[in-house]
C-alpha cells in the first residue's frame, strides 16, 4: 500500500490512494470509528462519492463537487458529509432507505429505546453533522450508475444492515466493502435490521466479487493483495465462531437467561458503558442462541433459561 499527500490546500494532510478514476482518502487512523475512508469516483460525466465519512469534511472541492452520493448502507458514521451536498442525489439501498430519509426510521433500525432517542440524536448532530435526507432514492441489488467511462454496481450483501451493499467500480475493479470491515472487533450484527445468518453468507461470498482492489470503510482501508484479503476475511469470520464458543462455555458453567448472558458480555468489555450496549449485546446473543437451539446444541425452557442440550 502506498500513499501520497494530496496537493489540495486543507486536504494536504489526508493520505490518498488512486486507482484510475477512483480515489480513496483515508480518514483518521485509517478510518477508525468515528471516522471512515472516503471513496470518490470521477466519471467523465458524473462525480460520485461512496458513503460520506467525517474525513469528507476536510477534503475540499474534490468531495464538495460531487453530483451523487451512493450509500452502501445507512449508519451515522457514513452520513457525516451529506450536509455538504444538499443538491446531490443521494442513493440508499432499498432496505435501508427509510433510515436515510428520517430520524424515526434510523432510530428504529438501531433499536434505540424511546427514552434514549433525544440523547442519541443530539450526539449524532454534534459528532456526525447528522441530518436526515427525505429526498434519498432507493436502489436494488444489481443497480448500476454509469458515470461516464466508469460505472458503479451495487451488490446486495446484507447482514450488517438489511440493505448493506458492496459497491463495485469497473473497469478499475475496486470493491468498496463498506462495513464488512475485516477489523479486529469482528462482524457487527447488533441492529434490529442486522442478521447473523445473512452476514455469514455475505462473508462467504466476498471472494467471489470480481475485484482487484478492496476498500473497507474502517481500519483496514485498502487491500491490493488477494491473499492478504482472504487471510483477514478468514480471521474476521472466525470471530463469529469465537463468540459462539464463548456462549457455549458460559452455558457449560451453568444455565443462564438472556439477561444473565448479556451481563457476562459477548462483544464489549464489562466496564464499557454506552446507552446502547446492553441492547446490542442482547440482539447479538439472541441470534447465536437461536442458531444453537435450532441445531439442538442448546435448549431453552419455558422460563427462558438456556442450558446445553
Ligand atoms: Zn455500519
Amino acid at each position: 500500500m502506498t500513499s501520497q499527500p494530496s496537493d489540495a490546500g486543507s486536504a494536504a494532510a489526508i493520505p490518498r490512494l488512486d486507482f484510475g478514476r477512483v480515489s480513496v482518502f483515508l480518514g483518521e487512523k485509517n478510518g477508525k470509528y468515528p471516522d471512515g475512508n472516503q471513496v470518490i469516483v470521477r466519471g467523465s460525466d458524473t462525480r460520485a462519492v461512496l458513503d460520506t465519512p467525517l474525513v469528507a469534511n476536510r477534503i475540499g472541492p474534490e468531495f464538495d463537487s460531487a453530483d451523487i452520493v451512493v450509500l452502501g448502507h445507512v449508519h451515522e458514521d457514513h452520513l457525516a458529509g451529506l450536509h455538504r451536498l444538499p443538491k446531490a442525489k443521494v442513493y440508499a439501498p432499498d432496505a435501508d432507505l427509510e433510515a436515510a430519509r428520517s430520524w424515526e426510521a434510523l432510530g428504529a433500525a438501531y433499536g434505540t429505546r424511546e427514552e434514549h432517542l433525544p440523547q442519541m440524536l443530539e450526539k449524532f448532530q454534534r459528532d456526525f453533522f447528522y441530518a436526515p435526507r427525505p429526498d434519498a432514492i432507493g436502489y436494488a441489488d444489481g443497480a448500476v450508475w454509469d458515470l461516464g467511462q466508469v460505472r458503479v454496481e451495487a451488490v446486495h450483501m446484507p447482514g450488517h444492515t438489511a440493505g448493506h451493499s458492496v459497491l463495485l467500480v469497473e473497469p478499475e475493479g475496486v470493491a468498496f466493502l463498506g462495513d464488512i470491515d475485516l477489523g479486529g472487533f469482528g462482524p457487527y450484527y447488533g441492529d434490529t435490521t442486522s442478521n447473523l445468518a445473512d452476514f455469514r453468507r455475505t462473508i462467504a461470498r466476498v471472494p467471489d466479487i470480481p475485484a482487484r482492489v478492496w476498500v473497507t470503510f474502517h481500519h483496514r482501508a485498502v487491500y491490493t493483495d488477494r491473499g492478504r484479503l482472504l487471510t483477514d476475511l478468514a480471521a474476521y469470520a472466525a470471530k463469529i465462531d469465537e463468540r459462539e464458543k464463548r456462549l457455549v462455555e458460559l452455558l457449560a458453567a451453568g444455565p443462564k437467561t438472556l439477561a444473565d448472558l448479556v451481563a457476562c458480555r459477548l462483544l464489549y468489555p464489562a466496564d464499557y458503558q454506552e446507552l446502547w450496549v446492553e441492547d446490542v449485546e442482547a440482539r447479538t446473543i439472541s441470534q447465536h442462541l437461536a442458531e444453537l437451539t435450532a441445531n439442538g446444541r442448546v435448549q431453552v425452557d419455558e422460563t427462558g433459561l438456556y442450558r446445553l442440550g
